[in-house]
């Protein structure tokens, strides 16, 4: 299977009925821009930057910053490469060992819950802006998407686009150049963006649902504790309910949305998303010949019913057993 995986490798992502499904890739590092062009992706749906900061747990200089964002962005246009702010904290660690000087002056009991990500660049508007500004200038070698962490709310959302305002005037000032139309998106990964989804549509082009952390805060089920791991069930109703949302919101603004969490890269659960209405599914490359595979064997159609009717059962169970079901049918 594995063969006919990278055969089908080079093909284009399309289903029985026609319909295009985007496959992108998540990366960490600039080197792996490789490996999107291996393995054929659309893009990069989420280029994570804790590394630059997390690798010498230093502030990285606006100048590293904008090197690391333009190689990428440069290696692939016109494809386009989502480039996430920083998210550090959470299972991203602030503190002990890998941790970061400047970042950690104290322990916290909850990282999950504490000083992450979108939080802590809006308490440090300098060091986010230079991130921004790095972002910006990258973006007038490619095909760059800025894309914001752990947005919980409208407010959150507003003031991060106004320091990018400010940078943008900035550059404007400098005759420094970058894309005007640089598309923004909000990451929809805790319950209540995902609840104003409406609200938050208003204020950004467009959305990337992090599946990882949005089943851990819906459930409360800590990602990276393995005593309750068997309870992180990405078909809970609950879930799926979520997902619909998101969906409907977005779509009603036509906005798209993706999904760049691990179950976006899961083929059984692929058919699922994209039933619901799923726009992009961006996913750790070598994942992506087997999702490419399905998609190509499958009906967006049958998709769609297949999730009609798992929005209407009950059992996180039931509902994987379903996506099995028909997994094992398309191939
Ligand atoms: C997510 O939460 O699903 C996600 C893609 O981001 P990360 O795993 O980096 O938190
Ligand atoms: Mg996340």
């Amino acid at each position: 299977l594995e063969a006919e995986f990278l055969k089908a490798n080079t093909q284009p992502a399309i289903t029985l009925d026609g319909a295009e499904v985007t496959l992108l890739a998540n990366i960490e590092r600039p080197d792996e821009v490789q490996l999107v062009a291996g393995y054929n992706a659309a893009g990069v749906g989420l280029y994570r930057t804790e590394y630059l900061y997390l690798d010498n747990a230093r502030i990285p200089t606006e100048s590293e910053q904008t090197l690391a964002y333009t190689q990428v962005a440069a290696a692939l246009a016109p494809q386009p490469v989502t480039i996430r702010t920083l998210d550090i904290g959470g299972d991203k660690p602030l503190c002990g060992s890998g941790g970061h000087d400047f970042f950690s002056p104290h322990k916290e009991d909850n990282p999950f819950l504490g000083f992450r990500a979108i939080r802590l660049c809006l308490e440090y508007p300098e060091i986010f802006k230079s991130q921004l500004r790095a972002i910006l200038k990258a973006s007038a070698h490619g095909n760059v998407r800025l894309m914001y962490p752990m947005i919980s709310g409208s407010e959150e959302l507003a003031r991060a686009n106004a320091l990018l305002e400010e940078c943008k005037a900035e550059l404007r000032e400098a005759g420094t150049p970058f894309d005007e139309a640089l598309p923004v998106g909000a990451m929809i990964e805790i319950p209540s963006a995902a609840l104003t989804a409406d609200i938050l549509a208003d204020k950004c082009h467009f959305f990337s649902i992090g599946t990882n952390d949005l089943i851990q805060y819906l459930l409360a089920i800590d990602r990276v504790n393995d005593r309750i791991a068997h309870l992180y069930e990405p078909t809970h109703p609950a879930v799926l309910r979520t997902l619909r949302r998101i969906v409907e919101a977005g779509h009603a603004r036509e906005i798209p949305v993706g999904i760049c969490g691990e179950v976006g890269g899961d083929p059984i659960l692929a058919p699922l998303l994209l039933g619901l209405g799923i726009d992009a599914l961006s996913m750790t490359p070598p994942l992506i010949p087997a999702v490419r595979y399905l998609v190509r064997k499958m009906a967006l159609k049958k998709a769609r019913s297949l999730a009609e009717r798992a929005l209407t059962l009950s059992s996180p169970t039931a509902i994987y057993e379903l996506c099995t079901e028909f997994y094992r049918e398309q191939m």
